[in-house]
């Protein structure tokens, strides 16, 4: 189906950051169309914590009143669809979606998020986002004091550990493999009283969501309540790179301090082109990116009357 409408902005991915573009756009009296696959990379956790009037919302009632509120602005439209190619320059894009729809659009902005690439410990899907989870500041609270397993290992480990020490003293590190630390490293965790195993895992034993124990290769078993562990991920959708944006060697899109790739005219915000993942900050990124569009499109049309 043909939009026949020249929308202002293409916002493609609606999580945090692409619905607070929408909002900010859709005050501004733009049009947007927001479209989003509704596969938030959230979606295995119950609840967002940390962003201020919403915290413990769960992932999809944050959306549903994100949308409520959105409604208020009617230049703002939504495609439950998913963005599979993009043609066109600066001023004329030309999207289309899986499900044949095609939208015009002067501005692109990628709010496409981050995804996991598949699990690779056996037993960590059946608890993602229950007790195991990436981020302290998201989910330290929920398991503060606890006896957690921090699967970790190398510089990003001695990062980690740290951080994770404020929430819980009673940690232990599984390492899945050879720990890649340094002789100093291992007795720096030493001193700080963090068991540190690397045999492989064989399995995280868990009822119900709620990890009991981790089972080692060598037999040894680690009781907890939780685990923390680093995620494998890839930018949302693969649209960006197949269009030419540059990526950066941590895998997020490249923008400048104002959202710009280095594609003409097209933008990005959220956690597809930050390495702080959080709602909160995801969100505050797609509200200032998004003014920055609306000041380039009305810079733009101003200068077209003089
Ligand atoms: C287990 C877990 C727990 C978390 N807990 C918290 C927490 O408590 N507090 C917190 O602040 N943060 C938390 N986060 C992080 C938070 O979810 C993210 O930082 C936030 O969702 C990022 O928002 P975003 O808008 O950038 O991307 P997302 O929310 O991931 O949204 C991106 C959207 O783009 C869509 N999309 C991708 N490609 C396309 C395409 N080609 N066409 C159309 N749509 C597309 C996706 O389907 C998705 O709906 C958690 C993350 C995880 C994994």
């Amino acid at each position: 189906m043909e939009n026949k409408e020249l929308l202002d902005v293409a916002i493609i991915g609606g999580g945090p950051a692409g619905l607070n573009a929408a909002l900010v756009l859709g005050r501004a009296k733009k049009k947007a169309a927001v479209i989003d696959a509704g596969r938030p990379r959230n979606a295995v956790t119950r609840e967002v914590h940390g962003f201020l009037t919403r915290d413990g919302i769960s992932p999809s009632e944050f959306r549903r009143i994100a949308k409520e509120e959105i409604g208020a602005y009617p230049s703002v439209s939504f495609a439950a669809d998913t963005a599979v190619s993009i043609a066109g320059a600066d001023g004329r894009f030309r999207v289309e979606t899986e499900q044949g729809q095609t939208f015009a659009s002067k501005k692109i902005l990628f709010t496409v998020g981050m995804k996991d690439r598949p699990l690779d410990v056996p037993g960590l899907a059946e608890v993602y986002g229950k007790s195991a989870f990436v981020c302290p500041y998201c989910d330290g609270w929920e398991l503060r004091d606890q006896p957690l397993v921090i699967i970790h290992k190398g510089t990003e480990l001695m990062h980690f550990a740290p951080v994770i020490s404020g929430w819980t003293n009673r940690f232990t590190v599984c390492t899945n493999g050879p720990d890649e630390l340094t002789d100093a490293e291992r007795e720096e965790l030493l001193l700080n009283g963090v068991p540190l195993y690397d045999s492989p895992i064989r399995h995280i034993d868990s009822s119900e969501g709620i990890v009991r124990q981790v089972i080692l290769e060598d037999g040894t078993t680690v009781p907890c309540r939780g685990i923390f562990f680093k995620p494998n991920l890839v930018i949302g959708s693969d649209l960006p790179q197949t269009i030419g944006c540059e990526i950066s060697e941590f895998g997020e899109i490249v923008v400048d301090e104002f959202g710009k790739t280095n594609i003409p005219g097209v933008y990005s915000a959220g956690d597809a082109a930050s390495r702080m993942h959080q709602a909160i900050a995801a969100a505050s990124r797609g509200a200032f990116v998004a003014a920055v569009i609306n000041g380039a499109l009305n810079t733009e049309a101003w200068r077209r009357n003089e």
